[in-house]
């Protein structure tokens, strides 16, 4: 099962306790995911979801809450996918498209109390979102048809201290999360609390791993830098030998010019502890440095 379908079924499961929070549920159900359909002169609302848990939800609520006898119908998607689809199917008659609209204008013209704000975001996301697995991107969005409904859900986001952007992706309004931190926060205040402990310990092991990462690149670094030094060194020294002999070097460098020459792959420091008596890495740095120079000076007589 996908993070995204997960995280679904964990939220699907949540009871809800409260009326309030139970009209909002279905209301929101009914804005953000359904669409009605006329078949034999009967008027239908219908609900699509590949996840069996949502699908459930909505027959129970629609059924305490609307009276009505829902059905449910199971297909197989003809994408590439084949996922099962589930279907609700919940009968419109006059009485329960009353009752629908009565909800949904009572939720839309109120503002909600903190316990049902929460259910409306989990709802709108159990209906038309979706979140991206963190192991591969950060990446959390609820579309919608409808612009107030979109604006609408942005607010609600934004009461809780988040900051989703919202963009247009053909006929829909996509309202979205791409912050680690913001899809925490958000799962937190829907519920998804499984979800989100998921999230935290994938962020941790991924900040790790960057961390290795980040050590690993440096150390390639160094070791880069110290073989091209190392390979600058022995170049100068056998152009020395070249030109005028090692012997003609003073003895402190002229010792360092062979045993570099013998250890192409020693660090400095290990250099200088071959010496006897041994001298540190800065003395031998200081030794190079002059060779360097009486190098120079030869290349610019060639
Ligand atoms: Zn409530």
């Amino acid at each position: 099962m996908s993070f995204s379908s997960e995280t679904k079924s964990e939220l699907a499961r949540l009871n809800l306790d409260k009326k309030c929070c139970r009209a909002v549920a279905l209301a929101t159900f009914f804005e953000a995911g359904g669409v009605f359909v006329e078949k034999r002169n009967r008027l239908s609302f219908v609900f699509s979801s590949e996840n069996a848990a949502v699908a459930r939800k909505i027959f129970k609520l629609s059924k305490e809450l609307l009276g009505c006898k829902p059905v449910i119908s199971v297909s197989r998607r003809k994408n590439f996918r084949k996922n099962n689809v589930y279907s609700v199917r919940i009968p419109a008659d006059r009485e329960v498209r009353e009752a629908v609209s009565h909800m949904i204008l009572s939720v839309e013209d109120n503002p909600l109390p903190q316990c049902c704000s929460r259910v409306f975001l989990r709802f709108a996301f159990l209906a038309a979102g979706s979140v991206i697995n963190p192991q591969r991107t950060y990446h959390l969005e609820i579309t919608s048809p409808k612009e107030d409904n979109a604006e609408r859900i942005a607010g609600v986001m934004g009461s809780f201290g988040l900051k989703p952007g919202i963009s247009r992706r053909k006929q829909w309004y996509v309202i979205y999360l791409k912050d680690a931190d913001q899809i925490s926060d958000f799962l937190n205040i829907i519920g998804a609390h499984t979800a989100l402990l998921n999230l935290e310990s994938i962020r941790t092991i991924k900040g790790m791993r960057n961390k290795v990462n980040r050590l690993i690149n440096c150390e390639t670094a160094n070791i880069n830098k110290s073989i091209n030094a190392s390979l600058r060194q022995i170049k100068n020294i056998n152009l020395i030998k070249r030109t005028i002999g090692l012997n003609r070097l003073p003895e402190n460098l002229s010792e360092i010019a062979v045993l570099r020459l013998e250890h192409p792959d020693a660090t400095l420091k290990e250099l200088g502890e071959m010496l006897d008596p041994p001298v540190g890495k800065s003395g031998v740095n200081h030794r190079m440095r002059k060779i360097e120079k009486i190098a120079e000076k030869l290349e610019g007589r060639i």
